[in-house]
């Protein structure tokens, strides 16, 4: 029978955590019981693994004043009172099982994010019905961001002062366009004076008010951009974030402009459009936080969404809400009746979702942490073990020479240029990662 001891080689490479595997000649020894070896793990007092980790909840309302004619989501118009009362019902009884289910109730809420549709199309008493639930059956911290979507049209004094009751902290308002007459071929029911009446209910509330504005609308010109931007900077509002409209085949955009009755701004337009804004909001010192995002003095980064980028579980509630538990994502099925049924019956009603592969969890980790513009390569190490700046060394230099992204401090940091190509640099890196594994 041969020695069971370690060469002294294999010994001294058994001390550095990429030796412990290493084994000079094949033989029967070096029986492991443990990776990576105990004497490379980190002090600890086990808090950092006992601390229930965050969560951020997203609730959705799937009704509308309108189809929009951009707008890919599904959701339901003219819903009778009865409808929408069942919905919230059945809401209410998803946020039970589910925060029984999963053991929700145990983590620290860090953000609630009501998003739709049009949540401020429900009733006051639907509303207050909703978040009571949500209150009752979560541990939500005191700074928790609790952000509430409306469409100006629906917004009213009545309802800016339930949300001002209900504690809600952010209203994020799509306005999309100040210009009537882009607002009219959205097919939408605002006007400019409805939206700037609306902008100024939701200060009332204290709130922090975010509005939105899409680049690249039908009918768009740089005047009525001109205009829209400056509407909006002299709203004052806390943050401005701004969408490219993207064309999808579901939608009432995409059959008039297959029908040659409307036309699109092409992609030099819209770029054109986006630096408007972004050379005005610099002017007005609205600074970005994320490519798309941009507030008074760059402070006050919103919570939900950078929290989701990095990485951290939000639970989606409502019909085709999707969301993520652990490395698992999900989606609830898009068909009212059926998220109904399943949800009486007690069962969640989930209908599709994916379990993320290490691969995956890297690829996500560079696309969605670029959206805040700085990234650290440490952290990618820290996380998955990789030297980022190696391990994609081609994609980083040329984006390095293209001016989309700088390097230093071993810091990645998009340049104006990145910011104004939104996803481009962080879509590089991922693929990067997708062509090398
Ligand atoms: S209000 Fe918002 S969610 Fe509803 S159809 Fe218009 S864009 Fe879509």
């Amino acid at each position: 029978m041969g020695k069971l001891e370690l060469t002294d080689k294999e010994a001294a490479l058994q001390t550095t955590r990429r030796g412990y595997l290493t084994q000079l000649t094949p033989a029967r020894r070096g029986f492991i019981t443990n990776y990576p070896n105990i004497q490379h793990w980190k002090k600890s007092t086990g808090e950092d693994v006992l601390m229930p980790q965050p969560l951020n909840v997203y609730v959705h309302i799937p009704f509308c004043a309108q189809q929009c004619s951009y707008c890919y989501y599904k959701t339901i118009q003219g819903s009778r009172k009865s409808e929408v009362d069942q919905y919230v019902d059945t809401l209410c009884r998803e946020i039970e099982l589910a925060t029984r289910h999963f053991h929700l109730d145990e983590r620290p809420v860090r953000s609630i994010y009501f998003g739709g549709g049009t949540p401020t199309l429900l009733s006051e008493s639907n509303m207050k019905q909703i978040v009571e639930c949500v209150r009752n059956n979560f541990q939500i911290n005191d700074d928790a961001e609790f952000t509430v979507e409306a469409e100006p049209v629906t917004l009213t004094q009545k309802k800016a002062d339930m949300l001002r009751e209900l504690k809600v902290n952010r209203i994020s308002l799509g306005v999309q366009s100040l210009c009537d007459d882009i607002i009219k071929l959205s097919n939408r029911k605002d006007t400019e004076e409805k939206v700037i009446k609306a902008i100024e209910m939701a200060q009332s509330t204290g709130a922090s008010v975010n509005i939105d504005l899409m680049s690249g609308l039908a009918g768009e010109t740089p005047e009525t951009w001109a205009y829209s931007v400056r509407k909006a900077i002299e709203s004052q509002v806390e943050s401005i974030t701004v969408y490219k409209t993207e064309l999808f085949a579901n939608t009432e955009y995409f059959k008039e402009i297959r029908n040659d009755k409307l036309v699109l701004p092409n992609d030099e337009q819209e770029l054109e459009f986006m630096q408007y804004a972004m050379d005005k909001f610099a002017e007005a010192n609205y600074l970005p936080w994320s490519f798309f995002t941009f507030t008074k003095d760059g402070k006050n980064p919103h919570v939900h969404a950078p929290s989701i980028w990095r990485g951290e579980d939000y639970y989606p509630f409502g019909t085709s809400a999707f969301g993520r538990v652990g490395n698992w994502l999900f989606q609830n099925t898009s068909d009212v009746p059926k998220y109904t049924a399943q949800i009486e019956a007690g069962k969640l009603a989930i209908s599709r979702g994916h379990s993320l592969s290490a691969l995956d969890l890297m690829v996500r980790e560079v696309v969605l942490g670029m959206k805040l513009m700085n990234y650290k390569v440490s952290q990618f190490e820290e996380r998955f073990g990789f030297d980022l700046e190696k391990i994609c060394a081609p994609s980083i230099e040329h984006l390095l020479k293209e001016d989309y992204i700088t390097l230093s401090n071993g810091e990645i940091a998009l340049t104006q240029k990145g910011i104004l190509h939104g996803d481009y640099a962080g879509k590089s890196l991922g693929q990067h990662l997708l062509n090398l594994f």
